[in-house]
């Protein structure tokens, strides 16, 4: 009789310790997702370097043949905030309505291509650029979910949210599209702007949907470091060189109007960081 009771409460524990389980799996499966794919061991060596230098003004800079001006280097949050001064170049992505920054265009069109070769589907986007007014109204309709106007990366039109068919929010980490793009997308340029070993950074919750374009070497370097955009920028002294692959990166903040870039490069990426620097990005 004990013996039989004795089994009835050992299994009624094991059911509990199942359940609790897979309460937890639940809870967490996002994470798990994300984790059971990415291995942050850096893979990247960044070293800071000395290299001779060319002295350009910040006129120069726009005018330069050598030099693409972008923003995409642009730090953007509560903190940092567009000013009504800042001017985006905004683009329509092929004919679909998707309006986002010219300097992402082709990286996300590499990017859309390589997720429907390699996982069959097809991505779409649910939030793309939003100027100032659209970001107020939404911020005035649901202030919890939505960020004040100035701090939204969506009013540069440099990320976007996208999902796949009948997943998207954090269902979208559910497909082989979410999975493809929260650990691949930085061989395309882009990041996961709020990542879930971000909150403490960013302010804002993880966000698998979330991708925002930075440019490739930066967003490798992000990836393989496991930051957020905000330690990254940070994490680039002022005026110093640093040699990343066949790339030289430097965060410049501006003399009587002037940067210092290194000489001889063939390329030049150069962007506003939004916090008084610009980052210079060389390359061949
Ligand atoms: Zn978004």
């Amino acid at each position: 009789m004990l013996k039989k009771e004795y089994k009835r409460i050992l299994i009624l524990c094991t059911v509990l310790v199942l359940l609790c389980i897979f309460a937890v799996a639940f809870y967490f499966q996002n994470l798990i997702y994300v984790s059971a794919f990415q291995f942050f061991e850096p893979d990247i060596s960044v070293e800071k370097i000395e290299v001779p230098t060319e002295k350009l003004s910040l006129s120069e800079i726009e005018n330069d043949e050598r030099i693409e001006f972008n923003q995409s280097l642009m730090l953007i949050n509560t903190e940092y905030k567009i000013s009504d001064s800042d001017v985006f170049n905004i683009t329509e992505y092929k004919n679909s309505g998707v309006q986002m920054n010219t300097c992402m265009v082709s990286a996300y069109e590499d990017l859309s291509y390589a997720v429907l070769s390699e996982t069959g589907e097809k991505l779409y986007v649910s939030s793309h650029f939003r100027n100032k007014e659209d970001q107020a109204k939404l911020y005035a309709e649901s202030p919890e979910l939505a960020t004040e106007p100035g701090a939204s990366e969506h009013e540069a039109g440099l990320c976007l949210d996208i999902y796949v068919q009948y997943n998207a929010g954090d269902n979208f980490l559910k497909t082989d599209a979410g999975k493809f793009v929260n650990t691949k997308c930085h061989e395309y340029g882009f990041i996961i702007r709020y990542p879930h070993y971000g909150y403490s950074e960013t302010g804002i919750r993880f966000e698998p949907w979330h991708i925002r374009y930075v440019g490739k070497i930066h967003a490798d370097i992000i990836y393989s470091n496991r930051l957020t955009l905000e330690e990254y920028i940070f994490s680039l002294e002022e005026n110093v060189f640093y040699s990343v692959e066949n790339y030289i990166i430097t965060r410049q903040r501006p003399e009587d109007g002037c940067i210092l870039i290194p000489a001889g490069f063939e390329t030049y990426t150069i962007s506003p960081d939004n916090t008084g620097c610009y980052i210079v990005t060389a390359c061949g």
